[in-house]
């Protein structure tokens, strides 16, 4: 079984090691002895965008996200072609705010974003920026909850359709006021949570390979892989946060 994956803008979105999350997807599939194709597209180099069972961005600066918006929205087409089709997204920090409408940041700069999805991020005066583990709980059964680390002066907040990903148990995500964190569309999931996310959270990684397995009419399930490095990671950050 051969799956590809399109980790978009990997030169530039890239500041907090979110490449990390595209080992953790390659090996857990290697592990599986399911071939995981990983694309690596940037500014003038992506394409077939809907012929991709994922999507991945990273997260990064302001100013990352002002060089490639215009590069980025000339994708819409494919993008929505792709989520439509059940494609898998991750879209982390800086990569997720780029799907909403747009993106007011803290120099007062309005990013115009994709506007594929019904969320706009802004910098809210007075504001802490949001940096520290966070930690939520989610309604998917199969990854009842995920924790990691924040970084963002942005907050998100989601206007119609789509869901958080989850409520928040410690820490800020999406925003001050809402305690939740994160978007879910059908297969597209954005976060805030850096670390990599997949690494404390490889139930979550587990998740993902099954819904691309899904997307191809395979319906398995996925053999079990020693993950107790993982969890003593996830639980380090629990016991730290709730003690
Ligand atoms: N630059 C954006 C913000 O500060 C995203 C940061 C990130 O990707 N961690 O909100």
């Amino acid at each position: 079984m051969e799956l590809n994956l399109a980790w978009l803008y990997d030169d530039l979105l890239e500041l907090y090691s979110d490449s990390g999350n595209i080992k953790i997807l390659e090996k857990r599939c290697e592990a599986r002895n399911i071939k995981l194709n990983v694309h690596q597209m940037s500014i003038g180099t992506v394409k077939d965008l809907d012929k991709m069972d994922m999507i991945f961005i990273g997260g990064g600066s302001d100013r990352e996200q002002k060089i490639l918006v215009d590069d980025l929205n000339q994708h819409k087409a494919e993008l929505i072609k792709a989520i439509e089709s059940n494609a898998v997204l991750l879209l982390i920090c800086g990569g997720y705010q780029m799907l909403g409408e747009y993106y007011l940041s803290q120099n007062g700069d309005k990013i115009e974003c994709m506007g594929i999805f019904d969320y706009y991020t802004k910098v809210v005066e007075n504001d802490e920026r949001a940096i520290g583990y966070v930690g939520i709980k989610t309604s998917i059964e199969q990854v009842p909850m995920l924790v990691g680390f924040e970084n963002h002066s942005g907050q998100t907040f989601i206007t119609n359709k789509g869901e958080p990903l989850g409520e928040t148990t410690f820490g800020i995500g999406n925003n001050h006021y809402d305690k939740n964190e994160g978007f879910r569309y059908k297969n597209c999931f954005g976060t805030y949570i850096h670390g990599p996310l997949l690494a404390r959270n490889v139930d979550f990684a587990d998740y993902l390979i099954q819904l691309m397995l899904e997307k191809n009419n395979v319906n398995i399930q996925l053999s079990e892989l020693n993950d107790e490095f993982a969890n003593k990671a996830r639980q380090t950050v629990i016991y730290e946060e709730t003690n």
